[in-house]
């Protein structure tokens, strides 16, 4: 059941948020795991039996052989006028001035720092800045172990504006029944700024915008804890399949992750698919449809898709934006929690976006919608 217009007064409540919760998980027999402690509150965690058991029944089955068709036209179908004009020939340098406009932009805009990820070297690990890119040694690298895809990352509340994001996971997660919760291969993290959450700021109390921090892991106690968490979960031993093959390691990657945000000058929901032709986990290219339409034609029993044709400086096509990565550009502002999971941990990678104008009810409703249509994909 979704939360009730009372709970949705008391969206910046950190304790009321982990309190529900906390409800939820009992419910379905899932431990909240408190992850760390930063800015004086603590972090938690939720991951399934069926993503956190490496031989829990029926897995096997579950791990898709090929990620399921989406329900959309092929890519190329789809593309339109305005796509195919930001697909031209004068893409690359577009691209270069909408990231330079992105890069100033929203975290200038709302007071944030930026940290600096070519400046701090002492501070990153071997994974930090130009790195990242060949961070994953099964996947990007073009390594001998293909990465299984199993399995969704939900995140939400990385800024703390923003909170239909953390009100929508969390009724997500309160819509289901304790037995399908348990059955689907989930790794959720409900706050990831629980300051920024109280405070209603988009970045930590020391400033820093986290979703441009990925690469600081040594220094940011919650970067660390969430790599930590993920890249274990991400390795556990798993069988083979029903042939008998003996267990050995079988590295997944997430089959699909999704980062919940809103932003204030959006008319409408709209997301970022990384494109899957950047070379990410798995060395995979655009071969399938993506899915982001879907995601929107979901959220769109709730609210219209954003119709501005440029957001942030960037092109949009019907809202969706399918971002090119530019190592040096991210080198320069600091990594997104996209890129990285891109990078290292998943096949598809989501940032959806809904409107701060628009009544929450709708905009959780929205959310809501997009975590399912996600799930229903990643797990079909
Ligand atoms: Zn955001």
């Amino acid at each position: 059941m979704p939360p009730t217009s009372a709970a949705h007064l008391r969206a910046h409540d950190y304790r009321y948020l982990i309190e529900r919760w906390r409800v939820v998980a009992k419910r379905a027999g899932i431990p909240l795991r408190r992850l760390v402690r930063a800015d004086g509150y603590d972090l938690y965690a939720l991951v399934t039996p069926a993503l956190s058991l490496p031989n829990g029944p029926g897995l096997t089955a579950a791990i898709p052989k090929t990620l399921p068709p989406c329900e959309v036209q092929p890519r190329s179908q789809a593309r339109s006028e305005v796509q195919l004009r930001n697909e031209g020939e004068n893409e690359e340098p577009r691209l270069e001035r909408s990231e330079r406009s992105r890069a100033s932009e929203p975290s200038r805009r709302r007071g944030c720092e930026r940290p600096r990820a070519t400046t701090d070297t002492k501070n990153q690990d071997s994974s930090g800045a130009r790195g990242l890119a060949v961070a994953s040694p099964q996947g990007a690298s073009g390594g001998e172990q293909q990465l299984i895809p199993f399995g969704v990352y939900v995140s939400a509340g990385i800024h703390g504006d923003e909170p239909a994001s953390t009100e929508g996971l969390l009724a997500w997660a309160e819509a289901q029944s304790p037995g399908r919760f348990r059955k689907l291969p989930l790794l959720l993290l409900p706050c990831l700024n629980p300051w920024g959450l109280v405070n209603n700021r988009r970045c930590t109390e020391t400033g820093l915008d986290l979703n441009r921090s990925f690469h600081l892991e040594k220094t940011l106690p919650i970067i660390g804890a969430v790599k930590a968490l993920v890249a274990r979960e991400m390795n556990r031993t798993r069988t083979g399949d029903r042939t008998g093959e003996p267990p050995r390691p079988r590295p997944r990657s997430f089959a699909a992750s999704l980062m919940l945000h809103e932003d204030y000058d959006g008319q409408g929901v709209y997301l970022y698919e990384v494109a899957r032709s950047n070379r990410g986990v798995n060395n995979r290219k655009d071969t399938t449809c993506p899915w982001g339409e879907a995601l929107l034609t979901a959220a769109r029993a709730h609210l219209p898709t954003d119709p501005r044709p440029k957001i942030d400086g960037r092109k949009v096509a019907a809202g969706v934006h399918r971002r090119r990565i530019d190592f040096k550009r991210f080198a320069k502002i600091g990594y997104p929690e996209a890129i990285w999971l891109h990078l290292e941990h998943s096949e598809r990678t989501f940032t959806v976006e809904t409107p701060s104008e628009f009544a929450i009810e709708q905009r959780v409703a929205a959310q809501v919608a997009m975590i399912e249509k996600t799930i229903e994909n990643a797990t079909a």
